[in-house]
């Protein structure tokens, strides 16, 4: 495999990176504070040029980059982006005219999914699906092989399918209930307030506010802190909806948890599998294995990075 170029941009941080058969040779990476297109425009040309040197160092062959949002990918445009608040944002175009190298451009999810397929704990399957449980949940459907691209691109947002239609938290996308709402970094946090009142007493509330993140409340639940553990049973139940969902659409061999609430490890595996079980009906039980993802936060830029080795997310867009 040739050197290519991934890289991962998200709402506050890009990192660009040199990776050769999934490892990374050598990285840059700024944080983000300006939303506004050309300001992040700049910023990727900057990471990309600083970690490719001035011919020093032996540069990639293509430049891949996941962004968040939906993705034209033929063009690399941005159709929309939430996080950025972006519409129609040319972004392949414009690292074009900045780089004499091919440039593809895909959602920063898919992306992470198609490197832990091919270097991290997916290697080998042939139906997949990571998560990354962080602010929001993020995810990518490798079937039979091939990374699940729809029609539109928009295959693979399961963090947007409903798991309490009718007494869920808001979602920023404007639906009640959706995956994401429930089952995310956010989520957990909204199950400590929701269930607040039941412990006057608790620890976790009489503190600052603001120190009260999802972080906080996990390792409060694995200290035994009943208020807690009341929320993190009821963030479980909804995570362990969502997945036997995944598994009653997909049946896949492996579901893959990364993100930040991942580094829960087997407190988190432990608690969901057996509930994921009980809510696998028409699927048959025991035949998916839910894990930890590899990459951690490298998974998005080493799968930018095989998405410019292969020409594209999936063959599909060269056609
Ligand atoms: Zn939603």
């Amino acid at each position: 495999m040739s050197k290519t170029i991934g890289v991962d941009l998200g709402g506050s941080h890009v990192m660009a990176a040199i990776v050769e058969d999934g490892v990374i040779k050598d990285r840059a990476e700024q944080d983000i504070v300006d939303h506004a297109f050309d300001v992040v425009v700049r910023s990727v040309v900057d990471v990309i040029r600083s970690v490719t040197g001035s011919g020093k160092k032996d540069g990639g062959t293509a430049i891949g980059l996941g962004s968040p949002g939906n993705v034209d990918l033929a063009s690399g445009t941005i159709r929309y982006s939430p996080n950025f608040g972006w519409h129609d944002a040319p972004l392949g175009a414009k690292l074009r005219e900045s780089f004499d190298l091919p440039v593809y451009v895909g959602n920063d999810a898919r992306c992470a999914t198609l490197g832990e397929h091919t270097y991290g704990c997916g290697r080998g399957t042939a139906n997949f699906v990571l998560l990354t449980l962080g602010t929001g949940i993020g995810g990518g459907i490798i079937a039979e092989g091939t990374l699940l691209i729809g029609n539109g691109a928009g295959a693979g947002e399961i963090g947007h399918h409903q798991v309490r239609a009718t007494d869920g938290f808001y979602c920023n996308c404007g639906k009640i209930g959706c995956f994401e709402a429930q089952a995310s970094g956010t989520g957990l946090l909204r199950h400590a307030i929701a269930v607040a009142p039941s412990f006057p007493r608790s620890e976790l509330v009489s503190g600052k506010p603001e120190k009260l993140g999802s972080k906080a409340i996990r390792k409060a639940a694995e200290a035994g802190d009943v208020h807690a553990l009341a929320a993190w049973n009821r963030y479980i139940d909804d995570l362990a909806r969502g997945l036997a969902n995944i598994i009653a659409f997909v049946n896949p061999e492996m579901i893959a948890l990364g993100g930040g609430l991942s580094s829960a490890g087997d407190f988190m595996l432990h608690a969901v599998r057996p509930k994921v079980e009980e809510l696998t009906t028409m699927s048959p039980r025991g035949q998916t294995k839910i894990v930890a993802a590899e990459l951690g936060n490298d998974a998005g830029a080493i799968g930018a990075a095989v998405m410019a080795e292969r020409g594209g997310l999936t063959t599909r867009e060269r056609t």
